[in-house]
This record gives C-alpha cells, sequence and structure tokens, in this order.
C-alpha cells in the first residue's frame, strides 16, 4: 500500500533557470546511492518524483535519502486510482496502519487534478465522514492536529501521507564545483566539509602532516573522518591529498620569531592549498576556521594569513558556537573519530604567546628568512593521494612507504 516515496527538492525555488538541471542531478544521485536495490523503479511527473518501492522495505531506503544533498524532504506515500471511493478506502487503510489512538489529526485536501468533479473541501468532508465511521477514537482538531493526513489528488492518481521526512536541503553534490577542503583531524574542519558538500561543492581534502612530530595515527584520524564525509558526495569518495610538511615546520621553528610561527604556518598552509586548487581546477578553500577560537583566528590573523590568496576562502562555521559545532559532529557522527588523542602539526609547535594581532609586514619580512618557495615546491612535488570510497576501509600504511 506505501509503496511509493515522493522526493521534495530544496531550496530550488531560488534558481528557476536551472532547476531542471538541478533535479536532473539529485535524481541521478538518487539512483546511484541505490543501485543495490533492484526492485525499485522511478517515476517522473513535472516536479514530483516518485521513487517506487515495488515491495523493497522503506525502512532500507529513508536513511540513504536523508543523506543525498538536494532533497528537501520526502514522504513514504500511498497511491490509488484518482476516485473518491478508492480516495476513502486508502484514507482508512493508512490510518488502521497507523498508530492513532488518542491523536488528534486534521484532513489536508491538495486537489492539483481540477477535472476531479469534487473540491477539496469537499473531498475532505467525505473522507473525514468515513474515517470517523470507522474509526471510533479518533479526533480531529484542525488547529492543533497530532499529525495531517494529506490527500493529493492528481491526474496519475491520488496520494495519500501522514509523515514527512526532513531531508538534507542544501543543493545537488557537485553542482556549484571544486573546492579545496583543508582537513586536520579536530572537530572542525570535518564540519566544515559536511556543510560546503551539502551545499553542493565537491571537495579535494588537504592535510598538512608533519611526521615524525605527527603519527599514524593522527593520519588515520584524518582518513577515518573523511570516509564519514564520502556518502554524502557526488561519487561517494573524496580524494585526499597529504602533503609532507615536516621540513616547513621545522625551518619556520628554526627562523622566524616565536609569536608569529603560527601566522605564517598558516600561510605556508594557504599557499599550498592554493597551488592545489590550480592544480585540480578547484574555485574556492574551505577550513574550519572560526572567528575569535583561537589566536590564529582573529580577524588580524585571518587577514594576515588570507592574504597570500586571492580565491575565495570558506569558512562555513565562522560564527558558530563550539557547542553548536559539536552538536552537527554528533550529528554527522564524526564526534568520536575528532576526539581521539592524536597531535596534528599545529599543536606540536604552538608557541608560548601567540600573535593575535600580527602586522603583514612582519609576517613578510619573518617569513623570507628562509627560501619557503623552494620547500613548497618540493611538499607538493611528494604529495601522496588517497582515494576514499564510501564502504571501503582504508587502514594508513607505514610512514616509511608513505614519504
Ligand atoms: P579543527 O577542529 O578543524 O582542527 P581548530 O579549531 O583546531 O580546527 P586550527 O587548528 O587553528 O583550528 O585550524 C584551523 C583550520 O585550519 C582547521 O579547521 C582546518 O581547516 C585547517 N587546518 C589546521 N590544521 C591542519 C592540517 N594539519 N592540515 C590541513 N588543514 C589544517
Ligand atoms: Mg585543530
Amino acid at each position: 500500500m506505501n509503496d511509493h516515496i515522493l522526493i521534495r527538492y530544496g531550496e530550488l525555488s531560488l534558481k528557476k533557470s536551472n532547476r531542471n538541471q538541478f533535479i536532473k542531478k539529485i535524481n541521478t544521485h538518487i539512483q546511484k546511492a541505490l543501485k543495490g536495490f533492484d526492485k525499485l523503479t522511478f517515476e517522473a511527473r513535472g516536479l514530483r518524483h516518485y521513487i517506487i518501492l515495488n515491495g523493497e522495505d522503506e525502512k532500507n531506503i529513508i536513511p540513504i535519502l536523508k543523506k543525498i544533498p538536494g532533497i528537501y524532504s520526502f514522504s513514504v506515500v500511498a497511491r490509488c486510482a484518482s476516485d473518491i471511493e478508492e480516495i476513502k478506502a486508502l484514507a482508512l487503510n493508512v490510518l488502521k496502519e497507523k498508530d492513532y489512538a488518542n491523536s488528534k489529526f486534521k484532513v489536508d485536501t491538495h486537489r492539483g487534478d481540477k477535472q476531479f468533479p469534487m473540491t477539496s473541501q469537499e473531498i475532505t468532508k467525505e473522507v473525514s465522514r468515513e474515517l470517523f465511521k470507522n474509526l471510533p477514537g479518533l479526533k480531529a482538531d484542525v488547529h492543533n492536529p497530532d499529525f495531517v493526513l494529506n490527500i493529493d489528488v492528481r491526474c496519475e492518481g491520488t496520494f495519500i501521507f501522514t509523515d514527512v521526512h526532513m531531508g538534507l536541503g542544501g543543493f545537488p553534490a557537485g553542482i556549484l564545483g571544486k573546492t579545496i577542503l583543508m582537513i586536520s583531524g579536530g572537530i572542525d574542519s570535518v564540519v566544515a566539509g559536511f556543510e560546503v558538500i551539502k551545499k553542493g561543492m565537491n571537495v579535494e581534502a588537504v592535510h598538512y602532516a608533519s611526521p615524525p612530530y605527527t603519527s599514524d595515527m593522527a593520519l588515520q584520524k584524518v582518513v577515518d573522518l573523511l570516509e564519514e564525509l564520502t556518502i554524502y558526495t557526488e561519487h561517494q569518495s573524496i580524494n585526499l591529498h597529504v602533503v609532507p610538511f615536516t621540513k616547513i615546520q621545522d625551518e619556520i621553528y628554526k627562523n622566524v620569531r616565536d609569536d608569529y610561527g603560527i601566522t605564517i604556518m598558516r600561510r605556508m598552509m594557504y599557499r599550498i592549498a592554493e597551488k592545489l586548487a590550480n592544480k585540480h581546477n578547484a574555485l574556492a578553500i574551505v577550513n574550519g576556521e572560526n572567528a575569535g577560537q583561537v589566536a590564529s583566528q582573529t580577524l588580524e590573523s585571518m587577514g594576515v594569513i588570507n592574504e597570500v590568496t586571492k580565491l575565495p576562502v570558506i569558512r562555513p562555521l565562522a560564527t558558530l558556537d563550539k557547542s553548536d559545532i559539536i552538536e552537527k559532529s554528533i550529528q554527522i557522527g564524526t564526534y568520536p573519530i575528532s576526539i581521539r588523542p592524536y597531535e596534528d602539526c599545529c599543536t606540536v609547535f604552538v608557541p608560548k604567546h601567540p600573535q593575535i594581532k600580527p602586522h603583514l609586514d612582519t609576517a613578510i619580512e619573518e617569513e623570507n628568512k628562509f627560501d619557503y618557495n623552494t620547500l613548497i615546491d618540493e611538499a607538493i612535488e611528494n604529495i601522496q593521494t588517497i582515494r576514499l570510497r564510501t564502504g571501503r576501509k582504508y587502514e594508513v600504511f607505514k610512514k616509511e612507504e608513505l614519504f
């Protein structure tokens, strides 16, 4: 009976001219994500799209749909012919399947088929009468119902449902193009990655690793975090570019004024991210920076750091409270991985008193004390790229093999 899933798309009203392209992209994603379910078929009617279950259990499908960017919401719906007797019978069956006892409900009818011989009010009345007659104990409350019985009368049939599942929202995966995601092993950057993927961006991830100061386990953490994000992406995969960052950090440590160490280190990270962006045709850099959170994230620091690139830098978490970021990371399942106790390269070299108001002139003067261009080129030449895919666990191999 409940054999269809009706998909509703998000944010499409903003982009009327691109609407068809958006919908096509989401539907391709849906079909790809549901590839393993052989019984399913798909039906498109204008802006309405249905997955027809053909006996497949909806419980297996719902969690997958909840991870597809661009789906605003969806409902499991029952379908019958647009005929009042059939509609009454189906509405009754839908309510019988639901645990309606002691709950208040209302009927909401939408008549898309203007040829249908009754008005929506008449349909609502007639169906309600049938329900009250057959289901003693059922209560109506049009102002404050516990649930709504939706009846959608259309030319191709009538669709009845009570529950609406919220999807991710956002834009179809990948529609906005590619970005470079700076990913550490911390709580924030993976959430930032989730946010941009949800908003229709593909990511190439970059991680700066500083063995032996940072361990295999720290890198494994980054791998495990990113693996959690692959499910949301268009191709169910993310490339992780691991940059050998030790030499650059050593040189900074040796040459640069202690309090400017972090500023310079982050300028190097941005420079490498920009070069990677050019190499991979990415249009922006994404990171987990959050205004005011640490010394390198004051507005003054961000300004001096940002100065090395002309690319847009997207900071989805810029204004969130830490507690909100943590909540999001719990929701997407990355929190337990992020709090594993391994060092990342920033924590290893943290000076006692980092500059919270660095000056650009001083930063440039300090970084010119070593030949960073050569080191950056060398680091980029020695990048190791790991392709992470949904459902395949990647074990970080031994350090000797990696660098
Ligand atoms: P996170 O929780 O993501 O580690 P954070 O609050 O610890 O962020 P920082 O350590 O100052 O803040 O880093 C700010 C941002 O810089 C991170 O969110 C991440 O995007 C990027 N970043 C930091 N360390 C690395 C690294 N080793 N490799 C790649 N990107 C990094
Ligand atoms: Mg960090």
